[in-house]
């Protein structure tokens, strides 16, 4: 008879490919079942953020992993807020007092391929191409469809649902059992455009490749609206420009021919439209990303299955917190699951967790305002001068 692995993760992005690196490097057995082909092998076809900032939380959580230092090598080090106030003025909010404060930049594509790596050379065993369809959770098997839609099942273990926003575990739990599911959209979705690396004749400083100071995260506030934008190792910047859906003013639904599009950035942001060359064809080429805050009043179903990450509590991104506070998750999950029994390490988890989730998407709704328009108020000027935040 076939073993039954002790650990199925639904989902290897970010939170489900940490979380099976963390439960392998404790010898648990690890099945990791994933919508998407290999990324190491078919290209990242992630459609989320291209790059992302990680903070001091999701350090500590790549700390124990024993990732920090490879993640790093990767990353862009960012001291602050550089803020593009108009008319070509540019200030840099610091993050701390000095280096030991800062954000990082890193690709998603890039960090994926690094945590599934390591979580295959800690014992953890990957299944590409595999979506979860369906749960028989009497049973304990999951159903399983691959890229062509052929289904399967499988028997497993204690699920761990890290399989994102639109979680297809979530979906399949309440069925069973209410989860006391609320999503809160938001009015404003994205849209990502780049900024191309400079090309330093010889003798150039590596420096001279980015278009802009490498080391902050930039915005473009502009009371109702705002780009931002985060470096990349290449020297190339990730712009997204976050704009309401619709609405009397800008907008997306306005703005959805890319010339109109570009005469807004050449009189919004003068500054940054020069600054991205192939403008027109990113802006038609890139899909408008919608964002939700989910909030569930449940996140397990008793000892057989638990959520973490986006699955369980999703953010709008204002606080570059969503990886962040996954990989928490990941830490939390992991030292629970080696010494507890699932019920009881899922109950601790989301006694411990959740407020820590709901601070963090209300701070991020409110840092949207403060972002678009509040980074330039007065007020919060002279805050800062005060040494208040
Ligand atoms: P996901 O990254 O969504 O991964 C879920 C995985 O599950 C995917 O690989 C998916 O293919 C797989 N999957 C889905 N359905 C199934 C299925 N049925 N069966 C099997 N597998 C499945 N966070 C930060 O910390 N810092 C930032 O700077 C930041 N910037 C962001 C910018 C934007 C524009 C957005 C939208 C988000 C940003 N975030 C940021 C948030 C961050 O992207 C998420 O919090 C993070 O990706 C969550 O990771 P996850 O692994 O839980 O989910």
């Amino acid at each position: 008879m076939k073993r039954r692995p002790a650990f199925t993760v639904i989902g290897a992005g970010l939170v489900g490919a940490l979380l099976a690196r963390l439960l392998a490097l404790r010898g648990l057995a690890v099945e990791v079942f994933e919508k998407r082909p290999d990324p190491r092998l078919d290209g990242f076809t992630g459609g989320r953020s291209i790059n992302l900032a990680l903070a001091e939380r999701g350090l500590k959580a790549l700390r124990t992993a024993g990732l920090a230092e490879s993640a790093l090598a990767q990353a862009v080090m960012m001291r602050g807020r550089m803020i593009h106030a108009g008319a070509g003025n540019a200030e840099l909010h610091r993050y701390g007092v000095d280096d030991r404060e800062v954000l990082w930049s890193l690709s998603r594509a890039a960090l994926n391929r690094l945590l599934i790596d390591a979580a295959e050379a800690a014992g953890a065993r990957f299944h590409f191409g595999q979506a979860l369809v369906g749960v028989d959770f009497s049973r304990r098997r999951l159903r399983l469809a691959d890229g062509r839609g052929i289904a399967r099942e499988v028997e497993a273990g204690v699920w761990l649902g890290a399989d994102g926003a639109g979680s297809a575990l979530r979906a399949a739990m309440a069925e069973v059992t209410p989860l006391g599911e609320h999503i809160e959209p938001l009015d404003h979705g994205y849209k990502e455009l780049t900024i191309a690396p400079r090309h330093p004749g010889p003798g150039g400083r590596d420096g001279e490749r980015f278009a802009l100071e490498p080391h902050a995260l930039h915005i473009w506030p502009r009371g109702g609206y705002m780009c931002i934008a985060l470096p990349n190792a290449d020297g190339s910047f990730t712009v997204t420009l976050f704009l309401p859906l619709t609405g009397e003013g800008a907008s997306f639904a306005r703005l959805a021919d890319p010339a109109a599009a570009e005469a807004f950035f050449a009189a919004d942001f003068p500054d940054l439209l020069p600054l991205i060359p192939r403008f027109a064809t990113d802006y038609a080429a890139h899909p408008v990303g919608r964002l939700a805050t989910l909030r569930l009043a449940h996140w397990h179903l008793d000892d057989r299955a638990v959520l973490l990450g986006d699955a369980a509590h999703a953010i709008v991104p204002f606080h570059g917190q969503g990886m962040n506070c996954g990989f928490e998750d990941a830490l939390l999950l992991s030292d629970l699951l080696a010494d507890t029994a699932p019920a009881t390490a899922f109950a601790e988890f989301q006694r411990l967790r959740q407020p820590q989730a709901d601070a963090i998407a209300r701070m991020a709704l409110e840092n949207y305002r403060e972002m678009r328009d509040g980074v330039v108020d007065p007020h919060y000027l002279a805050r800062r001068a005060l040494g208040l935040r």
